[in-house]
């Protein structure tokens, strides 16, 4: 079956281990789908380029939008398909471990619901279709070409990206991952952060005069939380056209430290803590490369610069006043 105009796709992958049985996962879509009048094209994909050659071709083909099943990787890559500007919207279907997108949208937290609601947005019923900002890292391939990746929610360098490696890296660390959920992130952030030191680097923002520091934890967000935990860009939201960072200095101890205070917003603003707002950043490494992580996934260990892209994917809001959708 070909993709039609104004069909609805979405993005499943049989074998990620998502709480719904695939049969089950696209009778809810279609089921969702047929209520609000829409049509339902269900695509299986194995691996984020087949999701992104998917998202791809929904937009070539003009689908009103197309549906990522599972978490916040899969959001991602469907991202990285669609061009900026695509008038195909991006939607969630809850599946993943955090959700973050989810939960900082306020979407429904069941499946059916969450779909039904987006559809709601997507059709004017309630809630709107919103342009919304995304974010881009530069960095170098191995053949000295030029890479890029597009991100819906942070990327960071430091601390955290460790935890996303090391989770990545280990059997055992993933398994913690599958069995607790989101609180592995930290466990694993506690065992990177043992006797490391911080990475010395240059920063410069928006072609200002690069300034020296010895990092912990630099986080790039669009949003505002590090899962659906930590809130370190209190004041970032999606439609002000600039990203948020928090840069954290010192051993990433004291980032690990900081983290109590994150989980309720009280992040204090000071000497080596502090939140900025940009267009474009500029990292360079004086030492040790910091480990990068992009939307929850290990990110380009070359990465070294990151654009905002103002208003350039179409989002489903079904609760356009959530703060981070600038309400
Ligand atoms: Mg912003």
């Amino acid at each position: 079956m070909q993709i039609q105009p104004d069909d609805i796709v979405f993005v499943l992958n049989p074998n990620s281990g998502n709480a719904l049985h695939p049969r089950t996962l696209t009778a809810m879509c279609h089921a969702a789908c047929n209520e609000a009048g829409h049509r339902a094209h269900v695509v299986a994909t194995r691996n984020p380029l087949e999701a992104a050659e998917t998202a791809r071709a929904a937009h070539e083909s003009g689908a009103a939008a197309i549906f990522g099943c599972g978490g916040d990787g899969t959001l991602s890559a469907l991202l990285q398909g669609l061009p900026v500007g695509s008038q195909t919207a991006l939607g969630a279907v809850p599946l993943g471990t955090a959700n973050v997108w989810a939960y900082e949208t306020n979407l429904p937290t069941t499946p059916f619901a969450a779909v039904s609601a987006q559809l709601a947005a997507l059709d004017g019923i309630s809630g709107e279709v919103a342009w919304v900002d995304t974010g881009r890292v530069w960095s170098t391939n191995p053949d000295g070409s030029i890479g890029q990746q597009r991100f819906l929610l942070m990327a960071s360098w430091g601390l955290d990206a460790a935890a996303v490696s090391g989770i990545v890296g280990s059997d055992r660390r993933s398994r913690m991952k599958r069995m607790l959920g989101e609180p592995a992130y930290f466990l694993s952030a506690v065992q990177e952060a043992i006797g490391r030191q911080a990475w010395p680097i240059a920063i410069s923002v928006d072609g200002g005069e690069p300034f020296q520091v010895d990092a912990a934890m630099l986080t790039v967000g669009n949003t505002r939380m590090l899962g659906t935990w930590l809130e370190v860009n209190p004041k970032a939201n999606v439609v002000d056209g600039e990203l948020d960072m928090l840069l954290v200095e010192g051993a990433p101890w004291k980032a690990l430290a900081l983290s109590p205070l994150a989980r309720y917003g009280w992040l204090p603003q000071g000497p080596g803590v502090r939140n900025l707002r940009f267009q474009h950043l500029e990292i360079a490494m004086l030492g040790n490369p910091m480990p990068t992580q992009v939307d929850g996934d290990p990110g380009p260990p070359t990465a070294y610069a990151v654009d905002v892209e103002p208003q350039a994917l179409l989002a489903l809001c079904p609760v356009p006043t959530s703060e981070v959708l600038g309400g």
